[in-house]
């Protein structure tokens, strides 16, 4: 067993083998510019993305003309409402979200704000659901999007999307989904929940850093977006700049892969945080943070009551796991998503997200547990 034992997939996944090894080429030998159309290189690299694309449009069942390629989610997101808010902001001021939103959302949702738009920011319960009702009195005839997440990156909560999608389209309105911590995990098909805009990101599915993708619905309703970035024409116009062909090929592949092993890799992780969750809720005093079903199968947050987080953790210097604290400042601050859930300060610093992923092992579980108990042990002494 190699130490550090990670256990911050959510964060971030180690880039699968078989995925590095489809990149290495576009590195070197085959480092064409897709958008040269004068010679083999240039064609070469233009297949390459091609490739890619079908396999991006598969995963969740769309067209490959519905797939922007971009640096990854926080870019496609920033396209998607930016994009929306230029060009369906004559129909509407009125945009909808959630409070768990991931920043990505959150905070171009507040640049809005500053541009004219009116934000609602949906309230959720003890296990970080909305209230469809209140969904639903919060879309009028102003509301031009509602961006809901597919699956919370900390709680790893999953929304009923099509039952979301029903009523923000019974309203007219569109919809936003940020798949970023679905995708690989849980089925994720855009016309099977009615999504029009959807973002995924490479790194978050074994595959590199620095690309992901934006879906734009074409066809009832075919939405329309005005771009981040002038320059060139890229990707129909919506995302000018040099496609990132190593990273967009590695992509496609990540997804190729987590295709074919999605319920095998869900069922081994899914065994391996039960252990995990039910031997740490057994030392007293832990417990689970949001709900227990229509949760991710790889994610566990859990409170250690009467505990720091960071203490715990500084504890533990032989495991990655994160704090539910946001790291933006020097002083710990409890976690957005926890206090939306109704958590005291208290409680959302004493608690922390464990996120599983297809390299964990048990031997990797067996050691998190005893290293746990000998640092609660420990700050108990201290
Ligand atoms: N949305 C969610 C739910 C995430 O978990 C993340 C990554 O942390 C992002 C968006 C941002 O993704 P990216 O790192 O590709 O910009």
């Amino acid at each position: 067993m190699n130490k550090p034992v990670y256990l911050d997939y959510n964060a971030t996944t180690p880039v699968d083998a078989r995925v590095l090894e489809r990149m290495l080429p576009y590195f070197t030998e085959k480092f064409g510019n897709a958008a040269s159309r004068t010679h083999r290189m240039g064609w070469v690299a233009e297949q390459a993305v091609k490739t890619a694309r079908e396999n991006v449009a598969k995963f969740i069942n769309c067209s490959e003309q519905e797939i922007v390629f971009t640096s990854g989610s926080t870019e496609a997101i920033n396209l998607a409402m930016k994009g929306v808010w230029e060009i369906y902001r004559s129909k509407g001021d009125h945009i909808v979200t959630v409070q768990t939103e991931h920043k990505a959302v959150l905070d171009t949702c507040k640049e809005l704000e500053s541009k004219g738009a009116k934000v609602t920011y949906l309230p959720v319960d003890r296990e970080g659901r909305i209230d469809l009702n209140e969904l639903e009195a919060s879309i009028t005839d102003k509301t031009i999007l509602v961006a809901v997440m597919f699956a919370n990156n900390e709680t790893g909560l999953i929304h009923p999307m099509k039952k979301i999608s029903e009523i923000v389209h019974e309203k007219a309105s569109l919809l936003l989904c940020d798949a970023t911590q679905a995708a690989g995990k849980i089925p994720v098909d855009v016309q099977e929940e009615g999504i029009d805009l959807l973002c995924l990101s490479a790194h978050k599915v074994y595959g590199p850093k620095g690309v992901g993708a934006l879906y734009v619905r074409r066809k009832d309703p075919r939405v329309t977006l005005h771009p981040l970035l002038h320059g060139g024409g890229h990707e129909r116009g919506l995302r000018s700049g040099t496609l990132n062909v190593p990273g967009i090929v590695g992509f496609g592949r990540a997804l190729e892969i987590a295709e074919e092993e999605l319920w095998s890799d869900a069922e081994r992780i899914s065994k391996l945080r039960t252990l995990l969750e039910q031997q740490l809720i057994e030392l007293g005093n832990v417990y689970v943070n949001g709900a227990i079903r229509d949760r991710l199968s790889n994610v566990s947050n859990l409170c250690f009551m009467g505990i720091k987080a960071d203490g715990l953790i500084t504890k533990l210097p032989d495991l990655c796991v994160s704090t539910g604290s946001a790291c933006t400042s020097a002083i710990p601050e409890p976690s957005h998503v926890l206090s939306a859930m109704g958590l005291k300060p208290e409680q959302a610093l004493a608690s922390v997200r464990f996120s599983l992923g297809k390299y964990t092992t048990f031997d990797e579980i067996t050691f998190t547990l005893e290293a746990i108990k000998n640092a609660l042990i420990s700050l108990k002494k201290d």
